[in-house]
């Protein structure tokens, strides 16, 4: 059996300056002990103009904090004003970077075809990929919450060969539990991450489906991390409005305490 290490991965939004950002990894990395990291992985999601500042942090305090971005462009270069390249991100070595996030298809209409191509545009650059999918609230009354989301995993995974899916995130958050307070119970989350692992396995195979982390997000919290996580399933979080409280986040990382 494939033991898959949990990733509690932070998605800080638009929020906390370069300045901030310092000081909250240094409290963050000196709250986590040792024996945190050999259980988890741990990481944080911080604004673009954090990275060059969490970089020299991490570096050169040889933190074992990871860190990525929350969002990347389809495209290497060019005139595309306002982007920021997968080869920037790499040269800051961000390990990881979210891809189509729902915030990212609400407000900057991100289809599952733009979605498919950031992926591509992550694994091109050896960043690893943390595709988020989910219903919304319509959609969950409906009853369609699986097919929609195996949908955008299927969409998001297009002609992506199995030797870089194996390495992806997929992160399910249903939309009407993000900010809202509102989880989705567990067993409701594995419902869906147990589809989404039959629907890899499907894509490419047992093998790799076994390997691929999947994550719940959607108001995650000290409180309810440990149910969550208890799901097989269910192999970290993805914590948005949680991960700004250091105390918080590191109770979240410390769930199986
Ligand atoms: C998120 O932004 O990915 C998220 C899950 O947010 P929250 O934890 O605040 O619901």
């Amino acid at each position: 059996m494939t033991t898959r290490t949990p990733l509690m991965a932070g998605n800080w939004k638009m929020n906390l300056n370069h300045l901030e950002a310092i000081a909250h990894v240094q409290k963050l990395a000196f709250a986590l002990a040792e024996k945190d990291y050999e259980a988890v992985e741990v990481a944080v999601l911080p604004p673009f103009t954090d990275l060059r500042s969490v970089q020299t942090l991490v570096d050169g305090d040889k933190l074992k904090v990871k860190y990525g971005a929350q969002d990347v462009s389809a495209h290497d270069s060019g005139a595309y004003t306002g982007e920021i390249s997968g080869a920037m991100l790499a040269k800051l070595k961000c390990s990881f970077v979210a891809v189509g996030h729902s915030e990212r298809r609400q407000y900057h209409d991100e289809t599952d075809e733009i979605v498919n191509a950031k992926v591509k545009a992550a694994f091109k650059h050896e960043l690893t990929p943390i595709l988020c999918v989910g219903e919304e609230l319509e959609v969950r009354r409906a009853g369609r919450h699986v097919e929609h989301t195996l949908a955008q995993v299927e969409g998001g995974l297009k002609d992506v060969p199995a030797e870089q899916a194996e390495t992806v995130v997929v992160a399910y958050e249903p939309v009407w539990a993000i900010g809202t307070g509102q989880v989705c119970g567990a067993d409701d989350a594995q419902e869906v991450c147990g589809a989404i692992r039959e629907k890899l396995a499907e894509l490419y195979s047992q093998d790799v489906a076994d390997k691929i982390r999947i994550q719940y997000g959607g108001s995650v919290k000290s409180g309810n991390v440990a149910e969550i996580m208890s799901k097989p399933d269910i192999d970290g979080a993805l914590v948005g409005g949680a991960s700004l409280d250091v105390d918080e986040f590191v109770k979240i990382v410390r769930f199986r305490d």
